[in-house]
């Protein structure tokens, strides 16, 4: 397809980096310089993010509270950033909260530049910035690697235009395909509050397919109410809403949770199936560990042995700290030690976040902690099967395109809802009547939703699905 027609949905970024680095002053400074102050609201932002047109090119800004939020984000599913950018301030380098956000970003799998900030300062050291920054693991472009980088001044403006070049780069490279008509029209939710007089408030970002007012909100399956009003990040109010366009919605029944998915239609897991969802489905099967170590080398001996045993959302070295603490508690993970230790205002706070700690000082003994925590998640996770009864196909009717097998029961009972191979019996009829179950010897009719490929003379093993949760 020419590049002319090619139609592409805007990139979402987020800014993260340690404290102080200039984050909210880059935020500030692409909107003032990019945002028409003649709109509603002018340059008072609304909700925490932000959309610009850069070039004739929208870009969306998120502004993550924070990294427990994004930390948040990625464990629900709902990854929001389609690109981040990592703030490193060029008079104090690569800091605590530098090497955090490098871990969420390689664990969200999204590309990623480097902003210096500040390099009006004297002490502005580029050569340093580079070389930490590749003790972080991450290699910049003329430094060993490829991860674009742009020199900039929240404060004077300089770089910044590099920057905004930079983003739409790897936005491009990532092929972010229009999916405005797609349904259910899906969203993340990315700050969420209650307002005493407007009641829930949520702001949404969407994910695909378009959002309108009036539309009806669901949380899979749960009614979530419905857009009364929808107000875009300049504080106007707007009618639709398509692809990484944030906007917040008035008129849902209860308060989200950062994360949360939001769809237009009622719908299992399945339905609202992004890629992101999937992840979170096959994350659920290990569990999530935050790992702390001594030292570098037996931390990187722990993580090279841990293997499927666990999905090790963040690894670092040293004492466990307050944001260890947080990422476990909106990760839903556990905090396990290697030779670490805990500070008591640290425990203090692992106790209220009902976050669990436990050290280890014998490597073995961590790894059978973490096998018997795999076999607990198994057991409490694993639906259990249990055969219900068997069937053979005496005759397959078609009826206008519905496909009904004839079937005589063999042995056990069969009932409405049970499975066969994956699909559900969706409903059972002896003659003409509709029937809930049928016993060894009846004659009966069935119909199987999604359908599956019987023939005369197949043997059939109906089953009930028991889940222990
Ligand atoms: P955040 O904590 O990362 O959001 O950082 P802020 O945006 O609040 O910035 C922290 C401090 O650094 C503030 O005093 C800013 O004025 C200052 N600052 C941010 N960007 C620059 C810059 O490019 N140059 C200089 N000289 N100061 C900056």
């Amino acid at each position: 397809m020419p590049e002319s027609q090619r139609i592409t949905r805007p990139p979402v970024v987020t800014i993260l980096g340690h404290v102080d680095h200039g984050k909210t002053s880059l935020l500030d400074r692409i909107r003032h310089a990019n945002v028409a102050a003649g709109e509603v609201g002018g340059i008072t932002q609304a909700i925490g993010a932000y959309q610009i047109e850069y070039k004739g090119k929208k870009i969306t800004f998120i502004d993550t509270p924070g990294h427990a939020a994004f930390s948040a984000m990625r464990a629900r599913g709902g990854q929001a950033a389609d690109v981040a950018v990592l703030i490193v301030a060029a008079d104090d380098s690569v800091m605590p909260q530098t090497r955090e956000s490098i871990d969420h970003i390689h664990k969200a799998g999204i590309p990623f530049v480097v902003a210096m900030n500040k390099v009006d300062l004297p002490g502005a050291n580029p050569e340093k910035i580079k070389a930490d920054l590749a003790n972080s693991g991450v290699y910049v472009e003329n430094y060993g690697g490829n991860v674009p980088m742009a020199q900039i001044s929240a404060k004077t403006g300089q770089g910044i235009e590099d920057l905004l070049e930079i983003i739409l780069l790897l936005a491009e490279l990532e092929e972010l395909q229009d999916n405005s008509q797609e349904t259910p029209a899906t969203a993340v939710v990315i700050e969420s509050s209650l307002h005493s007089q407007k009641g829930p408030l949520a702001t949404l970002l969407v994910k695909k397919g378009t959002f309108q007012k009036n539309d009806n909100l669901y949380d899979g399956l749960n009614d979530y109410g419905k857009i009364r009003s929808m107000i875009d990040y300049s504080g106007a109010l707007i009618e639709n809403a398509s692809p990484s366009t944030p906007f917040q919605v008035i008129g849902l029944n209860k308060v989200p949770n950062v994360g949360d998915i939001i769809t237009s239609t009622a719908g299992t897991a399945s339905a609202v199936s992004s890629d992101s969802v999937v992840v979170r489905l096959t994350d659920e099967d290990r569990p999530k560990i935050i790992l702390k170590a001594d030292v570098q080398g037996s931390l990187e001996a722990v993580l090279a042995s841990i293997k499927d045993d666990a999905e090790v959302l963040f690894a670092s070295v040293g004492m466990v700290t307050d944001t260890d603490i947080q990422n476990a508690q909106s990760s839903n993970a556990e905090i396990i030690g290697f030779n670490s230790k805990i500070s008591s205002s640290v425990a203090k706070l692992a106790e209220v976040e009902h976050v669990k700690f436990t050290n280890f000082k014998i490597i073995y003994q961590l790894f059978d902690y973490l096998k018997d925590l795999n076999v607990k998640l198994s057991e409490t996770k694993a639906p259990k099967y249990t055969e219900t009864g068997q069937a053979k196909v005496v005759k397959v009717f078609n009826f206008h395109g519905t496909i009904i097998y004839g079937c005589v029961c063999i042995s056990g009972k069969i009932h409405k809802g049970d499975l066969i191979s994956g699909s559900t019996i969706s409903s059972l009829k002896v003659g003409k009547d509709d029937v809930e179950e049928v016993k060894k010897d009846q004659e009966f009719g069935l119909l199987a939703s999604p359908v599956i490929d019987l023939k005369v003379g197949d043997i059939i093993i109906t089953q009930s699905l028991e889940s222990k949760i």
